[in-house]
């Protein structure tokens, strides 16, 4: 399969940037724990995907995704990284590595990420918009994230949930670059899984020295004083996101 001639383009002409969070690619190398914090979205607009909330299965019965699940493709628009690499490194660590470090079968399964047959930009557009998440890889994401050392998630179509009291969205995409996923390592994994908090509804450190033992909040922002390595989601991450799903962040 080769995707990699193709242009870049939006799911739908219509929708609209409703945020983005950036994430710093500088990494350093100290542990040190740190204080708790929450760090999910509140209030009205809560940035996460709107089907976190619940868990099926196909209206049919068997095996795969439900209307409440998470499906996701991976495309690549940078010969140097073709989405035939990245796509089953993306998969593993979203879904294949130990249970304790991956973020599918989050909050009882109600994060239930199944990686859809083809590439994003292999499926016609009402086909593409039934998938809820789009990992997207290129050499530069500067102009939508804010600068060039940046990966970062955008946030469409918001809707509002059946509790009436606050908005997520129906998609979201994470933007991330080939030199963030070049060598596929642990690296790979920390910019895969923060970006991937992000999705679930997670948000960056707000201030200087709001950090924790988090994918969120480990250094990859080492520029607000976070040193901790962690490549993976964490209980904290998990009782967050539960949280999310339970509609009692
Ligand atoms: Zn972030
Ligand atoms: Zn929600």
């Amino acid at each position: 399969m080769d995707e990699q001639s193709l242009a870049p383009r939006q799911r739908f002409p219509r929708w609209m940037l409703a945020g983005w969070m950036a994430t710093a690619a500088f990494v350093g190398f100290r542990y040190v724990p740190a204080a708790n914090a929450s760090h999910s979205h509140t209030g009205w607009n809560q940035i996460h995907i709107a089907t976190i909330h619940g868990n099926d299965g196909p209206a049919g019965g068997g095996s795969g995704p439900g209307s409440q699940d998470e499906e996701y493709c991976v495309m690549s628009e940078t010969t140097a990284l073709p989405a035939t690499t990245i796509a089953p490194f993306i998969e593993q660590t979203l879904a294949k590595l130990d249970f304790s470090v991956i973020w599918d079968g989050a909050a009882d399964w109600r994060v239930d990420l199944w990686r859809t047959q083809k590439f994003c930009n292999q499926y016609a557009t009402a086909d593409r918009n039934r998938i809820e998440l789009e990992f997207r890889i290129r050499e530069s994401w500067a102009a939508l994230c804010g600068g060039e050392q940046y990966a970062c998630v955008t946030a469409v179509n918001p809707v509002t949930d059946s509790s009436g009291r606050h908005q997520h969205y129906m998609y979201m995409n994470a933007h991330l670059k080939r030199e963030q996923m070049a060598a596929m390592g642990e690296r790979a994994r920390k910019f895969i899984n923060h970006e991937t908090g992000h999705l679930v509804g997670l948000r960056d450190p707000s201030y200087y020295g709001d950090c924790m033992h988090s994918v969120m909040h480990n250094n990859l922002y080492a520029s607000l004083g976070c040193t901790d390595p962690v490549w993976h989601p964490t209980p904290s991450d998990f009782v967050s996101v539960r949280n999310i799903a339970n509609r009692a962040n």
